[in-house]
């Protein structure tokens, strides 16, 4: 049977005489003839952005990348959410993807099929974007980073409450509470937590701080220190304030208490650290509902718990389901010649 979707180093769509990829995990061998579609700026997704193929990204998406990496990048078409593009007979629609901010999936409509690529996606209202918005298609690619029925995350309310609550504490204990991330995407959610909801004074590593800069410049309006500024080192020696940083245990503050934020908090136990189950991602509900809405022929799931979600998929909803096929190396070679 002809497999118009598969994976090779990123997400590969035969859409006829279009070459199509979709968040290459690679840039090597992708040319001017190359379309690259880019969902986020999570650094696993952003390979593209260094190719000379043609790239397709949000501005917000483009800019996060490049306060991080330090570059500019060239060719790059803008995108945002709503917008239509055609690249010769396929059409390409840009949906919200909830994951960060900026981040976007892609709707194709291709002479013969449809299909959605996700990326990263997450199925709730946050501080700093909204919900995954869902579209039928014939075709649907999507993540399965906590497709497990054991990854279920309380309300996101609740983890707010709970990361406020302890971080109080801390701070009446001459504490200074520590959350340790990435740069992008839920840093920025945990700073404006704080900013909406207390008083208490964020100071971020630069990196972050970084990243902070490039997400007000797209109206997030967030209020923090960069711990490199003088202000920064003040606010961190007097106290009294949040610390969120990227870096490890060798340059943390003697007083920090750490803690982190992520999705596997759910199960596992981390010693030393404070945990709360805040994630940028869908949980495993969260998934099974989204797939059921979008209710396609087929489900491909590139990343996480591939054969467990599809099988889940197939005994409770019925939809065919697999791991995204890995399309061989020639075909990439090939690809659109034939
Ligand atoms: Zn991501």
């Amino acid at each position: 049977m002809h497999e118009p979707i598969g994976w090779n180093s990123g997400v590969v769509v035969d859409a006829g005489s279009s070459r199509l990829i979709f968040d290459p995990t690679s840039g090597r061998r992708l040319g001017e003839d190359w379309n690259v579609f880019i969902t986020h700026a999570h650094s696993d997704h952003t390979h593209g952005f260094t190719t000379s193929a043609r790239k397709h990204s949000t501005s917000e998406t483009l800019r996060i990348y490049e306060s991080l990496s330090k570059r500019t990048v060239k060719n790059n078409h803008t995108v945002k959410v709503g917008d239509r593009t055609r690249i010769d007979d396929t059409e390409i629609r840009v949906l919200n993807a909830g994951h960060m901010l900026g981040s976007c999936q892609f709707q194709l409509f291709a002479p013969n099929f449809s299909a959605v690529y996700t990326g990263d996606i997450n199925c709730v209202d946050t501080l700093t974007t909204l919900a995954a918005e869902h579209e039928p298609c014939d075709y649907l690619i999507i993540e399965g980073t906590y497709g497990h029925p054991s990854y279920v995350f309380p309300r996101r309310s609740t983890i707010y409450a709970d990361i406020i609550r302890w971080t109080m504490t801390e701070i009446g204990e001459g504490k200074l509470p520590t959350f340790q991330v990435y740069s992008s995407g839920k840093p920025q959610d945990i700073v404006r937590l704080f900013n909406v909801y207390t008083k208490v004074p964020v100071v971020c590593a630069p990196g972050i701080a970084r990243a902070n800069g490039a997400h007000n410049e797209n109206g997030l309006n967030l209020e923090y220190l960069d711990s490199s500024t003088a202000d920064g080192k003040r606010a961190l020696r007097a106290g009294g304030c949040v610390y969120v940083t990227t870096t490890g245990r060798d340059h943390m503050p003697r007083n920090a208490s750490r803690a982190v934020a992520t999705g596997w908090a759910v199960r596992q136990a981390y010693r030393s650290f404070a945990s709360f189950p805040l994630s940028s991602h869908a949980d495993y509900d969260q998934l099974m509902q989204f797939v059921a809405e979008v209710n396609p022929k087929g489900v491909y799931i590139f990343t996480g718990y591939t054969d467990i979600l599809s099988a889940q998929i197939e005994r409770k909803l019925g939809i065919k389901a697999g791991p995204l096929p890995l399309l061989a190396q020639t075909k990439l070679l090939d690809f659109g010649r034939c």
